[in-house]
C-alpha cells in the first residue's frame, strides 16, 4: 500500500534510504503519466500505486519537500531549482535533469515506477529516453489521460480546498456537510485563485504549448497508451487497468 511505503529516497535525494521500499514485484511496471491539470493523474497515479506496487514519482513533490527543508540541507541542484520555483517559473530541464538523476536509484528500484510530472518538455523526454537506455531499463508506456477542455474547467472550477488544513472538496462531487466549511476542521473553504475559468483556460493553453508534443514524442516511439478521463476516478483507474492487461498485466 502506498500509505505504508516511504519516499524518502525521492523526496530528499541520495542521502536517504527508504525505510519501507516499494515490494519487489515479479512484473515491475515502469510507466509515466501525463495529462493536463484537472483530469484527476494523481488520483490515478495513488490508485495505480496500491495496485501496481510502483512509487508514484512526483518531480512536483520533491520541489514542495525541499521548499520545506533547511537551506545547508539542499543539493546545489536543488537550490537553484528552488531559486526559479520561488519566482513562479518552470524550472529548466538541465536543473530538473540533475535532480532525477541524482534519484536514478528510485528508476532502477524492483517495484518500478509512475512518473508524473516529469518529463514535461521533449528535452526531458530525451534525456529520460537516454539515461533509461543507460540504465537496461524498459519503459512498459505512458498513460496520457485525456478529457474536454470544458469539462477540465468545471472540475477545477468547483473545486475548494480548506484555508487552515487543505483538505480538498468538491461544489458538486464531494461537497462538504455545510456550505463553505470544512469537515474535518471547520476552517473556510476558499477557491485557489487558479482554479478560476479564466486561469484554468490559461493554464490549459500553457500546457498544451509545453507539454503536449510530448504525446507525438510517445506516439512514434510506440509508448502512448491514450486513456478517456472521462466518469469517476474507479472508471477511470478500470479503463487504465484494462488497457495496461492489453499490455500484459
Ligand atoms: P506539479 O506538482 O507537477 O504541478 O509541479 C509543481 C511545480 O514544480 C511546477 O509548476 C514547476 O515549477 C516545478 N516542476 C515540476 N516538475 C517539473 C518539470 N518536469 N520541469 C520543470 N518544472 C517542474
Amino acid at each position: 500500500m502506498e500509505a505504508q511505503r516511504d519516499r524518502s529516497a525521492w523526496l530528499k535525494g541520495p542521502s536517504a534510504t527508504c525505510r519501507v521500499p516499494a515490494h519487489e514485484t515479479e512484473r515491475p511496471w515502469r510507466l509515466i503519466l501525463l495529462g493536463a491539470p484537472g483530469v484527476g493523474k494523481g488520483t490515478q497515479a495513488q490508485l495505480l500505486a496500491d495496485r501496481l506496487g510502483a512509487c508514484h514519482l512526483s518531480t512536483g513533490d520533491v520541489f514542495r519537500a525541499a521548499k520545506c527543508a533547511e537551506e545547508k540541507e539542499l543539493s546545489p541542484a536543488m537550490a537553484a531549482a528552488l531559486d526559479y520555483m520561488r519566482r513562479g517559473e518552470l524550472v529548466p530541464d538541465p536543473t530538473v535533469l540533475a535532480m532525477v538523476k541524482e534519484r536514478v536509484g528510485c528508476l532502477r528500484c524492483r517495484g518500478g515506477f509512475l512518473l508524473d510530472g516529469f518529463p514535461r518538455t521533449v528535452a526531458q523526454a530525451e534525456a529520460l529516453r537516454d539515461l533509461l537506455t543507460r540504465e537496461s531499463l524498459e519503459l512498459d508506456g505512458v498513460l496520457d489521460y485525456e478529457l474536454p477542455i470544458d469539462e477540465i474547467v468545471s472540475r477545477l472550477s468547483g473545486r475548494r480546498t480548506c484555508g487552515s488544513c487543505k483538505a480538498v472538496f468538491h461544489l458538486t462531487t464531494m461537497p462538504p456537510k455545510v456550505a463553505g466549511v470544512c469537515d474535518h476542521c471547520g476552517g473556510a473553504l476558499l477557491q485557489r485563485e487558479d482554479d478560476r475559468p479564466e486561469s484554468v483556460r490559461v493554464r490549459m493553453e500553457a500546457y498544451a504549448r509545453s507539454t503536449a508534443p510530448l504525446t507525438e514524442f510517445y506516439r512514434q516511439a510506440g509508448k502512448l497508451i491514450p486513456i478517456s478521463a472521462e466518469g469517476s476516478p474507479e472508471e477511470i483507474f478500470q479503463r487504465t487497468l484494462t488497457a495496461l492487461g492489453a499490455k500484459g498485466a
